[in-house]
């Protein structure tokens, strides 16, 4: 497979070569045009020729989105203005926006990765892609949209939210493929559902992305909608926007496309690498990135790296686990780190039960703290096996995190649904 947008190189050792090749290259273009670079370098007492191994990429300071911030209008810049063909922004909650510039070959490099994820996703000219995620200066809209054209889908850019409007299209159009957060294909399929039109669509593939999926929402998707396969896309506009990676049809995890950029997982605290397999942050260094190269940048997500037996696709690039939060978003409930991921999972693993919830930490009058876990009933749920459903999931909770919840069963679809990204977490402790 991966014919039309294959990798660079057929095996690993030919991929760690490219990538010490590659590391190299970019320590230099960055160290020497970037100002920014330079000075990060110099502080840390490291110069470009340091970097013999790829081990020796621990050498190297970490970036971060701090960084990016106070370089802001363009920071990272590597490149003079009149190579720079575009810039997006990330749709950063705080402070200023992340902007990145990208030169003409940056582009065409990010669209011939997001090819290779429609490629992956065994997608034909025949297809027809009706695009739901946002456009404008965010990377999502248009690197959907184009890297469609390059492979010669047919795109259809409907961007997120007008329900109405995108069933419309899914019935007239015959759209066979969807791209939109986790958020909206659920609220999409649920419309699907609910106005009786499933039979009256030809939808096969879902393509989520920019939101962290539990397994018992992609559950709920394919059974409203009738999509045979839905797909993960991972992306973050520092690493040139979504399309940097694609679980294959044998869901495995997200084989990730390493002839463009290294993977590191990192212990967020103490910054060392994590043991294979185990989670950790990830950690972005660019291999062909001119106009905004990113070195040892961090990126605030945690994952795992998928170890153990090849995929039976047979795609060597090696893989990582879905996203499983955020770093900043891990919580501490009574000593214990806690991070949402971990919560999907353990949810999606019990009956009954939808595929909403929302965790609320409070601080009660005895100076304690205390986890509420609101939890919807599935659709069809027995109302009176509420309590025995919230002991069975305190029960997998307390035997998996080690913790006390108090589990409140609520009835289908009272939990706010967002066409964007759901907020799960609510703490009210401080
Ligand atoms: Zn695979």
């Amino acid at each position: 497979m991966l014919k039309r947008f294959p990798p660079k190189v057929n095996n690993m050792e030919e991929l760690k070569k490219l990538q010490l090749e590659r590391l190299k290259w970019t320590v230099n273009h960055a160290y020497n045009n970037s100002t920014f670079y330079k000075k990060k370098f110099d502080e840390a007492g490291v110069k470009p020729d340091d970097i013999q191994s790829l081990e020796d990429i621990e050498k190297l300071p970490f970036t971060t989105a701090d960084d990016l911030r106070a370089g802001y209008p363009f920071p990272l810049r590597s490149v003079d203005f009149k190579d720079i063909v575009r810039i997006h922004a990330s749709s950063g909650t705080t402070g200023k926006r992340k902007i990145l510039c990208y030169t003409q070959k940056d582009i065409d490099d990010w669209l011939y990765m997001f090819a290779r994820c429609y490629e992956m996703a065994e997608l034909t000219p025949e297809d027809r892609v009706q695009i739901c995620v946002g456009y404008g200066v965010w990377t999502a809209g248009v690197g959907f949209q184009l890297a469609c054209e390059k492979y010669g889908a047919m795109a259809i850019p409907t961007g997120p939210g007008n329900l109405d409007m995108q069933i419309e299209f899914l019935i007239d159009f015959q759209s066979t493929v969807m791209c939109c957060t986790a958020s909206m294909a659920l609220l999409m399929s649920e419309e699907i559902n609910r106005r009786g039109v499933r039979d009256k669509i030809n939808l096969k593939k879902i393509i989520l992305g920019s939101e962290r999926t539990s397994d018992a929402i992609i559950r709920k998707i394919k059974e409203l909608s009738g999509a045979e396969e839905i797909f993960d896309i991972p992306g973050m506009t520092e690493l040139y926007g979504p399309g940097t990676g694609l679980d294959c049809k044998y869901h495995t995890g997200i084989h990730y496309w390493a002839d463009f950029y290294i993977l590191e997982i990192i212990d967020p605290k103490t910054l060392k690498p994590v043991a294979p397999g185990e989670i950790g942050e990830m950690v972005y260094t660019t291999l062909w990135k001119e106009a905004a190269p990113l070195i040892r940048y961090r990126s605030r997500d945690l994952t795992k790296l998928i170890i153990g037996d090849d995929c039976p696709c047979g795609c060597f690039l090696p893989r990582h686990d879905k996203i499983l939060g955020r770093s900043d978003d891990m919580f501490i409930f009574r000593g214990v780190n806690i991070y949402p991921g971990s919560i999907d999972s353990i949810l999606s693993q019990i009956e009954g039960i939808g595929s909403e919830y929302q965790v609320i930490l409070e601080r009660r009058d005895d100076g304690k703290d205390y986890m509420i876990l609101k939890v919807e009933r599935a659709e069809d749920g027995d109302k009176s096996q509420d309590k025995k459903l919230a002991r069975e999931i305190n029960f997998e909770i307390k035997k998996r995190l080690l913790v006390n919840t108090i589990v409140e069963i609520v009835d289908y679809r009272t939990l706010p649904r967002s066409e964007r990204k759901t907020k799960r977490i609510f703490d009210k402790r401080y």
